[in-house]
């Protein structure tokens, strides 16, 4: 018997009508099919930012796993939902928690990792004949917490499910219909995929693209777990998310991505000698602050500059430690930019072809605009260019990069 596991996001299942909707598509496919189903559903749109919000009403710094325990009661609504919808149809659905179905995760809350999945809850129910609905998002520790995978979560608990039981495919359904050339709501003529590798989707997720969230496209690819997005509300092939092969590699370019929560940070005149990058940085790590791009420059006057990237959030912390390292280093001062964004070229095809990065340079200064920082790697360019530039950019190197079609 062939099983699907099946992943609809919060705008799927965003009103009473569209959850209704999806266990309708549910009970028609099984009735065509004949395949077992099991569903991972998110919270209903707005959710999870609604009960953000009110926790800010409680307390300004909520402690992770209260967090986790709230945050997760909004997928644990859409599961019973669906299954009443389904059963009102007259098809037979059981509901899962996370710690029903027991997804084991480690205890890091908030951004929980899965560490084990077991099976046998799910088996029984789809032996019944039954469409098993689970809550994403969430899992539970060995100790029994509650926890929560990040958000985005409920793509990895899908992909996850789909590795643990062996599913033919795994289909994501969100408000798209593919995966694109970059995000549809920045620039109007992007184009679907109808492929993409499993590289470059992980570079786009991690460049910023909200479409998968990273660790589903890791575990996909890991597992080799094959991997679909599609639109919830129209029919289409949408986009597969697969190995390289020989037809990809013509494209130079696959897709544009771009992330808006970056800020930049200068430590400026810091003695050169061995030690102080290390004597910079391992302050900002032992603060749980996550860095992106480093620059050195090369040092003149005995003194150089050094500036890196972080998440917006971390901007002050990260430059009230920087204060402090400056005065113990003798630096000069500590400059800061909050208003920076990335923005990212990324394909396989860039491998075997030279003259990429002048070419995305060039597309830049043409339009005025000035990069403040570079950073590659084998598949893919990042420029750092200042937030009022983003949409400019991306529509820029969308249409340099032949990515616009005709
Ligand atoms: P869901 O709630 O179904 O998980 P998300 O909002 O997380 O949906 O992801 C879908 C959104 O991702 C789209 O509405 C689109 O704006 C955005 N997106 C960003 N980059 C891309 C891309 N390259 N292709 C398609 N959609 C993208
Ligand atoms: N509800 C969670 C979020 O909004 C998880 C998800 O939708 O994937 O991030
Ligand atoms: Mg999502």
């Amino acid at each position: 018997m062939s099983l699907h596991v099946h992943k609809y996001g919060g705008t799927s299942v965003g009103t009473a009508e569209k959850i209704q909707n999806v266990a309708k598509k549910l009970v028609d496919e099984k009735n065509a099919t004949g395949h077992d189903l099991v569903v991972v559903v998110s919270a209903m749109s707005g959710e999870t930012n609604r009960m953000t919000d009110l926790a800010q009403l409680m307390q300004s710094a909520p402690s992770k796993k209260q967090m986790d325990v709230l945050l997760s009661t909004g997928e644990q609504v859409t599961i019973a939902l669906l299954c009443m919808a389904l059963e009102e149809l007259g098809q037979a659905a059981s509901s899962f928690t996370g710690g029903q179905v027991k997804i084991i995760t480690d205890n890091s809350h908030s951004k929980a990792r899965i560490e084990e999945i077991q099976t046998d809850n799910i088996q029984a129910a789809l032996n019944d004949n039954k469409i098993v609905v689970v809550a994403g998002f969430q899992g539970v520790t060995a100790e029994g917490a509650i926890t929560t995978l990040g958000r985005g979560g409920s793509d990895t608990t899908a992909v996850a499910l789909a590795a643990a039981l062996k599913a033919d495919e795994c289909r994501i359904y969100t408000d798209v219909d593919g995966v694109y050339t970059t995000d549809p709501r920045v620039e109007p003529k992007a184009q679907r995929l109808a492929k993409i590798t499993f590289e470059e989707m992980l570079e786009m997720a991690s460049l910023g693209s909200k479409i998968l969230q990273i660790r589903s496209v890791e575990f996909a690819g890991k597992y080799n777990v094959p991997l679909r997005v599609l639109s919830t509300f129209v029919d289409g092939e949408g986009t597969l998310i697969t190995y390289e092969d020989d037809e990809m590699e013509k494209a130079l370019i696959s897709g544009i991505a771009f992330n808006r929560d970056e800020a930049k940070v200068t430590l400026a005149g810091v003695p050169d000698m061995p030690g102080v990058a290390s004597a910079i940085l391992k302050p900002i790590s032992e603060a749980n602050i996550e860095i992106d791009m480093i620059v050195q420059n090369v040092a003149e006057d005995k003194t150089t500059d050094f500036t890196f990237t972080v998440h917006r959030n971390d901007y002050d912390k990260t430059l009230q430690i920087l204060q402090n390292i400056c005065a113990e280093l003798g630096a000069e001062k500590v400059d800061g930019d909050n208003k920076i964004v990335k923005v990212s070229i990324v394909g396989v095809g860039m491998r075997s072809h030279a003259g990429i990065a002048s070419q995305m340079f060039t597309a830049l200064a043409d339009e005025g605009i000035n990069i403040r920082m570079i950073s590659t790697s084998e598949i893919k360019i990042s420029v750092v260019v200042d937030e009022k530039y983003l949409e400019l950019a991306v529509r820029t190197l969308h249409e340099s990069f032949g990515l616009s079609g005709e």
